[in-house]
């Protein structure tokens, strides 16, 4: 009896046994692994002429070398292992798929690769895309699947779904949702697949057979981006004393790869902020500049440098930026001036004694404003930044942080509304910080008037310590721990949303 030719795809569960892969206190990758590579099978079982195989289908640990042998004993036409990512500063997340440097395989491969990376930062399922790529090692494809496939001739891929240590990836792997979630990767991947491959499906009525997908036209051996950014230049476009925001333009260019994320520091390099998806128009196409507005204490000289990396995780630095001092203190200050400035001939040998107390004042200014540029460019700053890009803007910039909004008070209100223990707290401690602070406003007008007084009486006694200090604590009491309440709004969308379209592929 004649069969039409069936295409076989061996799916490989990542990891297995006392090989565990990554692991953390929520995540076992092995154990990530298989649950989609099982809802994979299953979905790509439902569509005609494809014969599926998995590599294990228990808690097993099979040597590499034994998954492509077996892969190739079944005449494997396409070879999938399915990852989860850990990086180690936890600092990167996004999602990657490892090709085959050999040309031909890598453009057989090709398509599946671009058609998850087109899906994955479709619509609310907003992944962070991290490439296609290629890593060579000394005998040829640094991994081993892919080395292995490559000896066999079968295109072997790593699909590497998210950042099991990343909070900006958690959310498309709730822990308290997690098999749901898992089973939701793994009919994409079938789906992808299936499109890659042009696949028909009597049972679920579709057909692929005429789509258009991504073609792979590269030659020889595809290497990888071994080099930085060429390119990457910050600069100063405007100031708000007001708002105490500095807008900056960020340039950067990479010619081999593209640029994924930036971060930013506003004291020289010692600290900086988290890992910021880099403006593009499409997963592969980075934007040659961005503007980012950045919430920083008014009142210092700062030394703003920006770093970018490319989709290699290659990094380079930008020029030192100086930004001097921009805010103004409070303006009663000035009348204490003038005042000091009045009596400063008169008062003679007392002037010593009222600068030293000033200096005082200054370095208290001085120790403050670092805490709050501690907070603007330390990992808990900017809540927003994720999602912003899951909600709104359509795909054009990923999770660009909106800095100043993060600090902003009117915003005090939303987080109110979510009532959440966490928020509740903040609201509190924040109510509690507030009175205080109007009662030691209160003292230290009490303080100036006092002063005033005397000095009107004495004549020669003049100071300008005080109102600094009162600005300072002032900006002190805003509230900036919002990272929480963005993120579990995030998972609480995807809960939402993002399963209900994906209900008819899997109910
Ligand atoms: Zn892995």
């Amino acid at each position: 009896m004649l069969q039409p030719m069936s295409l076989i795809i061996v799916i490989d569960p990542g990891h297995g046994g006392e090989n565990e892969g990554g692991k953390t206190d929520n995540y076992t990758e092995k154990e990530l692994t298989l649950k989609v590579a099982e809802a994979m099978k299953a979905q790509l079982e439902k569509y005609d002429d494809v014969k599926v195989y998995l590599t294990r289908d228990s808690d097993a640990d099979v040597a590499i070398a034994d998954r492509l042998s077996f892969a190739n004993e079944v005449h494997a036409d396409f070879y999938v292992s399915l990852h989860f990512n850990m990086s180690v500063e936890h600092d990167i997340y996004g999602f990657e798929v490892w090709l085959p440097s050999r040309s031909d395989l890598y453009n057989r491969a090709y398509p599946f690769a671009a058609l998850i990376h087109e899906d994955y930062t479709s619509g609310t399922f907003d992944l962070f895309p991290r490439g296609i790529k290629t890593r060579l090692g000394n005998n040829g494809d640094y991994y081993g699947v892919i080395r292995h496939g490559t000896e066999y001739g079968i295109p072997a891929v790593i699909v590497e779904h998210a950042h099991m240590d990343q909070a900006n990836d958690n959310w498309i792997i709730p822990p308290d949702n997690l098999d749901q979630s898992l089973y939701v990767l793994g009919v994409r991947d079938a789906e992808n697949l299936a499109k890659a491959f042009h696949l028909t499906s009597t049972a679920l009525g579709r057909d692929y057979s005429n789509l258009e997908t991504p073609v792979g036209t590269a030659s020889g051996i595809i290497a990888p981006d071994e080099t930085p950014p060429e390119f990457c230049r910050i600069s100063l476009l405007e100031t708000n004393a007001e708002e105490e925001t500095i807008r900056l333009l960020l340039e950067a260019e990479d010619k081999d790869s593209f640029i994924t994320y930036y971060k930013i520091s506003t004291d020289g390099g010692e600290t900086w902020s988290e890992l910021f998806g880099y403006s593009r128009t499409a997963w592969n196409h980075s934007e040659p500049s961005m503007e980012i507005t950045l919430k920083v204490p008014a009142d210092r000289d700062l030394d703003v440098i920006a770093v970018v990396m490319n989709s290699f995780d290659k990094a380079s630095e930008s020029n030192h930026l100086s930004v001097s001092a921009f805010g103004l203190p409070e303006p009663e200050e000035t009348g204490e001036e003038e005042e000091a400035e009045e009596v400063s001939e008169a008062a003679g040998p007392e002037k010593d004694t009222e600068s030293s107390e000033t200096d005082e004042d200054e370095t208290a200014v001085i120790a403050s404003a670092d805490e709050k540029t501690e907070r603007s460019t330390g990992e808990n700053s900017f809540p927003e930044a994720e999602k912003g890009a899951s909600e709104g803007e359509t795909g054009s910039v990923f999770r660009v942080p909106d800095l100043y909004q993060e600090l902003d008070l009117s915003k005090t209100g939303e987080l109110l509304d979510t009532a959440s223990s966490n928020d509740l707290f903040y609201a509190g401690t924040f109510a509690a910080i507030a009175l205080l602070f109007l009662i030691l406003i209160l003292t230290v007008f009490g303080v100036i008037i006092g002063r005033r007084a005397e000095r009107r009486r004495r004549r020669k006694r003049a100071g300008t310590a005080g109102s600094g200090r009162a600005y300072d604590r002032r900006e002190t009491v805003r509230p900036d721990k919002r990272m929480t309440s963005g993120r579990r709004n995030d998972a609480t969308d995807w809960n939402d949303e993002d399963v209900g379209p994906d209900a008819d592929d899997w109910l």
